[in-house]
């Protein structure tokens, strides 16, 4: 045990990782899973001793995103557990490797949702590492190549260590844990609306309006957008209107879908279930998109090529953003007062939140707040 580091608790429920004995004083208290149907329980994450290139971060912060539910509850595949979910870390550094000159101990910092990639393709290359041709490192869940194929570990903890070209410098405007959500959920919406080129005038549509969705209406409107919120939630239009929707329409409606035809120049769709999009390209205008967000466990109904064809309009994915894009994106955001709006939560409520935002209930996105990974009480029922 290194003189004057925290003395960590005792291991509720170990992960077995393989790092050389040398370090096993780096154990961070962490939630996550260990089977599909095991719930978020407390367990201990064994970081590695920061190479030349790492950054060493204590996390204070790290949002819910819907995807950690997919993932942890194996619902795209079935993950190796345990698993501990996260990638919307905001912390600050605590140790640096020796080859880091750009961050130093105290710096405020970020993490989302890559933590390497091969550096080397095309398009690592061109800055969109998140479609590395081999695959980019997902900050949980993934082997790690550059570490012995180790199986990464989220930010549901209290620190994690990363290459220095995988963490985001947050900016002092932005308050910590309204920022978080911004590292997937802001920079997933930020992306699709930059490629599209959207500015003052365009109309944006928003499908869905949860944590993804949110940060779209408030991203879209700062970059000067018409917005129109499509909600399957009649109980979500006056707060859809304080985030900064210009319309909102119940989708479930067929008849405010159609007084919303050929309005919208790109939808981003957020939703986190199938559901049938031809009636939101009915929506757009010539030349208009839809980017599909959301990725529904299950196959979603197929799409008319009908009404692709007859207004030239195309049907696109987006996958989270590059790291030069996602620094950019918090530069935008600081810059335009732009923040998720959150519901701060314990460890202790993990599995509630997990449950609402299923159900939809969240304004709009719930942070895990990481100092109470150490409260005492919830370790003793692992
Ligand atoms: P979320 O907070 O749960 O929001 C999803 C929203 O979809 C809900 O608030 C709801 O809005 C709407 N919805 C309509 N029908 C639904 C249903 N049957 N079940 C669930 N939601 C329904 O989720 P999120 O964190 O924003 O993530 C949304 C999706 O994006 C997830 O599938 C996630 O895995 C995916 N994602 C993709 C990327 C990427 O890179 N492409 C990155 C992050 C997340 P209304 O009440 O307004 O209808
Ligand atoms: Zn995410
Ligand atoms: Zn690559």
């Amino acid at each position: 045990m290194t003189p004057g580091r925290p003395v960590p608790p005792p291991l509720a429920k170990p992960i077995t990782v393989e790092h050389p004995p040398s370090v096993a004083t780096n154990l961070a208290a962490a939630y996550g899973a260990t089977s599909p149907g095991s719930g978020l329980v407390p367990l201990t994450v064994l970081r590695r001793e920061p190479k030349d290139d790492d950054v060493e971060i204590g996390i204070e912060f790290c949002g819910l995103c819907h995807s950690d539910v997919h993932a942890t509850r194996g619902e795209w595949r079935i993950p190796p557990y345990p698993l501990v979910p996260g990638h919307e870390i905001v912390g600050k550094v605590t140790r640096v490797g020796a080859a880091v000159t750009e961050f130093a101990p105290g710096d405020r910092v970020g993490v989302g949702c890559m933590v390497d990639s091969c550096r080397e393709c095309d398009s690592c290359l061109d800055g969109l590492e998140q479609y590395c041709e081999r695959g980019n490192v997902g900050t949980y869940g993934a082997p790690d190549p550059r570490n012995g194929d180790a199986i990464t570990q989220g930010g549901y903890s209290t620190s994690v260590v990363v290459d220095r070209r995988f963490v985001l410098r947050i900016p002092d405007a932005l308050d910590p844990a309204a920022a978080a959500p911004l590292l997937c959920a802001g920079i997933t919406t930020y992306s699709p609306l930059r490629y599209f080129e959207v500015e003052e005038g365009d109309a944006v549509g928003v499908v869905g309006l949860g944590g993804l969705g949110h940060m779209a209406v408030k991203i879209a409107k700062a970059m000067g957008a018409e917005v129109t919120v499509f909600t399957t939630s009649e109980t979500k239009f006056q707060a859809a209107r304080e985030l900064g929707a210009d319309h909102v329409v119940l989708s479930t409606d067929p008849e405010a879908m159609d007084a919303a035809g050929r309005s919208i120049d790109v939808i981003i769709d957020t939703v986190a279930a199938p559901h049938d999009l031809n009636p939101y390209f009915r929506t757009l205008r010539l030349e208009g998109a839809l980017f599909q967000l959301g990725l529904p466990a299950e196959d979603m109904p197929p799409v008319s090529p009908g009404l692709l064809i007859r207004r030239r309009l195309a049907y696109a994915g987006s996958l989270i953003g590059g790291i030069h894009e996602t620094q950019e994106m918090l530069d935008f955001c600081a810059g335009h007062g732009v923040a998720s709006d959150i519901e701060v939560v314990d460890a202790s409520r993990l599995n509630e939140a997990y449950d609402r935002m299923v159900a939809g209930d969240v304004k709009y996105r719930f942070v895990l707040d990481t100092a109470t990974l150490h409260q005492p009480s919830e370790r003793a029922d692992a």
